[in-house]
């Protein structure tokens, strides 16, 4: 695969491996974490240390399996010492997330911490004020959660955490239910009278 051999920044320089992400595809849930930390750059694969535990934890919470759902990062592969991601590195990654965003065609979308809500989206305003509120683009939801390791910093967090994942259920269970039925069609009218608007048929 492209992404395992990809040379666009100078991450691949220091990479043990590339970590593409993990899950079933197509996928109903997408979760969009930061970059691939120690543990990750070992195993090849997304959340895989500390985070990964608590990410599964609220992923139970609410049903959901890590096998259900497709897991991948803003970068793909580990900075340094866990840096933040550069600028230029997220640009050169992000045909990567484009593409699995396209293949999957998730239902919704889990946008953890602020550097995949910066790339994801830009200009809502910062994690603090927006986690657990859904923006809706292009008929998928999109959901800005705080990130699992900031909670393990800063365990006030977690509570919130909870909460929006309970939020993320409710998001969910909307999106997979069935279309509601349109409106039934006009009943026919006795010759020569008029249609009436509610009649017309909507567009
Ligand atoms: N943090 C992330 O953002 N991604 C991982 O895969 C692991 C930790």
């Amino acid at each position: 695969m492209q992404i395992l051999a990809c040379t666009r920044c100078g991450l691949h320089a220091t990479r043990t491996q590339a970590v593409p992400g993990t899950g079933p595809c197509p996928a109903d849930v997408m979760i969009v974490g930061e970059a691939p930390g120690f543990n990750e750059d070992m195993q090849g694969k997304p959340f895989v240390g500390a985070a990964g535990k608590l990410l599964d934890t609220l992923l139970a919470q609410i049903g959901l399996s890590r096998e259900s759902v497709f897991i991948t990062n803003v970068l793909k592969c580990r900075p340094p010492q866990n840096r933040d991601p550069m600028p230029h590195e997220a640009e050169a990654c992000l045909p990567y997330l484009r593409a699995q965003f396209k293949f999957l065609q998730p239902k919704i979308v889990l946008v953890l911490g602020r550097h995949a809500l910066e790339r994801m989206l830009p200009g809502v305003g910062s994690i603090s004020r927006v986690h657990g509120q859904m923006f809706e683009r292009g008929g998928v939801a999109f959901v800005p959660l705080y990130h699992p390791a900031a909670a393990l910093h800063n365990g006030s967090l977690v509570s919130d955490l909870q909460r929006d994942f309970d939020r993320v259920r409710e998001y969910l269970d909307k999106a997979l239910a069935p279309a509601q039925p349109g409106p039934l069609p006009a009943l026919p009218r006795p010759a020569g009278e008029a249609a009436t608007i509610e009649q017309l048929p909507l567009l």
